[in-house]
């Protein structure tokens, strides 16, 4: 039996002829940038975040982006991240000239290790960045804690964490902003790139919104240095569509990753491990195993798809070699990237396919 990775195509037929609809009143509506739909989405997506205010974005990463440089943060600055996350969290900060600093993740949740913060933070230090990794929030409170000890910007990164929860309160909400993602494979997933921003910080919004457009404000009178940050009408057209299932599907998510904690129980597969403070939305079912690569081999022969979520942690990127890190200086997040590894868990999985995927696996443990 083939089992994917991810299968948006099965998702996409169950809600086709609202999305073709929905697209087609974009389009003869001919209002291509901003208007109703990308506001009303916006209004929808803060509301999910308890959030008073929400800027969409072309892509989680712009939404990164736009909130850095609209915090001014920038060259001679520092900002204190994980080196476990996808390279759009690190990108975006060297882009605005500042200087990612790197501390170890908790081994158990693959998320920043708040305990390792403190020993970072310098007088150049203007913000956190924390990455609520796979679906499940970081340990927010002690971050919070140090942010408001230094005076420190929290920027989140929640593009892979839409409506998940620590200790009740919603992604995106504790920090100064969340940024999230609407790439096709995390849980709410446009037909193309997006992203949106959530705040409660209403200077911080009028700025994220000027900031977005060039910096303009009025139109022809730049304030800022800008960009086009904008989200597409016809990506939020989609979303909207996809709105209303969103928490079927991350409830789906958390069934289907119940079934294979089940499965794995007393075997070497080191299933999620989740923070009884955190209700995860399981963007990813990431396990842990020892032989992780000859898994991956036994996966693929037998059409099961899976996938390394991340092989090369951040300090170890070619690109941010000059930032002078080294092998074996963030041995958990090395660790981790040696050994985890992803298997489908999208909504959509039928038993059979599940069943499969945990048998397969296990056949490879002894
Ligand atoms: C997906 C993702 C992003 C950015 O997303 P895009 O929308 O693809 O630009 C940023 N950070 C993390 C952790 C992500 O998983």
């Amino acid at each position: 039996m083939q089992v994917p990775l991810l299968d948006l195509k099965t998702q996409y037929t169950s809600i086709r002829d609202e999305v073709l609809a929905a697209v087609s009143e974009v389009l003869e509506s001919q209002r291509c940038i901003g208007g109703p739909k990308v506001a009303e989405l916006e209004e929808k997506i803060a509301a999910l975040s308890d959030c008073k205010f929400a800027v969409g974005t072309s892509s989680g990463t712009d939404a990164i982006l736009n909130s850095l440089m609209s915090l001014d943060i920038g060259k001679d600055d520092e900002v204190i991240t994980t080196p476990f996350t996808f390279f759009a969290t690190v990108g975006s900060i060297v882009r605005t000239g500042a200087k990612p600093v790197f501390v170890d993740i908790d081994p158990n949740t693959y998320n920043i290790n708040p305990d390792l913060i403190e020993q970072a933070v310098t007088k150049r230090t203007e913000a956190i960045m924390p990455v609520h990794l796979f679906g499940q929030m970081a340990d927010m409170d002690p971050i919070m804690e140090v942010a408001n000890r230094y005076n420190l910007a929290v920027i989140e990164d929640a593009a892979q964490s839409i409506t998940s929860t620590y200790r009740g309160r919603k992604t995106g909400s504790i920090g100064t902003v969340g940024c999230l993602s609407f790439f096709p494979s995390k849980n709410l997933g446009a037909a193309g790139d997006g992203g949106m921003i959530v705040t409660n910080d209403e200077g911080l919004y009028n700025r994220l919104r000027i900031m977005g457009n060039h910096g303009a404000n009025p139109k022809y009178y730049h304030r800022y240095v800008g960009g086009n940050f904008r989200l597409d009408p016809i990506q939020a057209t989609v979303l909207l569509v996809k709105l209303p299932h969103l928490d079927n599907w991350s409830e789906a998510r958390r069934r289907n990753a119940a079934f294979y904690d089940e499965k794995f129980a007393g075997t070497m597969v080191k299933t999620p491990y989740i923070n009884p403070d955190c209700v995860s939305i399981y963007n990813q079912y990431v396990i842990r195993v020892p032989k992780r690569d000859a898994l991956v081999a036994h996966l693929k022969e037998k059409g099961i798809g899976s996938a390394i979520y991340y092989p090369c942690p951040m300090h170890l990127q070619e690109c941010f070699k000059r930032l002078g890190y080294k092998q074996s200086d963030f041995p958990e997040a090395e660790k981790a990237a040696r050994e985890v590894l992803a298997i489908p868990i999208y909504p959509e999985l039928t038993h059979e396919m599940k069943d499969c995927v945990a048998e397969s696996i296990k056949e490879c443990l002894v």
